[in-house]
């Protein structure tokens, strides 16, 4: 996680990214739903897997980018990742009435 993190701070700092509409979440939204279309469309279009991983990767990018803007530390960032990893691990998996599995708080 740190290299990605320190990796992503130095793409910020490279191209002056502070104080600008780079790090306005509204605009890191757009570009989010831009790429998140992106992946949608590799995923329907049958793409390679190649190209899959190039577009989570996109993803993963703008979402590191987001805590960058942030001024979220890598810290900050590892310590969130592990509460909710373990909250999700105390989840339930259930069945949907279409198939489909999820694992969230159900209610009764
Ligand atoms: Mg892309």
């Amino acid at each position: 996680m740190k290299k990605f993190y320190e990796a992503t701070e130095k793409f910020h700092k490279k191209f002056e990214m502070k104080g600008t509409n780079n790090e306005e979440m509204g605009f890191r939204l757009n570009l989010l739903m831009e790429e998140l279309g992106e992946l949608a469309q590799a995923h329907t279009k049958g793409k390679s897997r190649e190209n899959m991983i190039e577009e989570n990767i996109d993803l993963l990018n703008l979402i590191l980018g987001n805590f960058v803007s942030m001024g979220v530390s890598v810290e900050e960032v590892e310590e969130a990742f592990w509460k909710k990893h373990e909250k999700i691990m105390s989840r339930k998996k259930k069945k949907t009435k279409n198939g489909h599995y999820r694992v969230s708080e159900f209610r009764e």
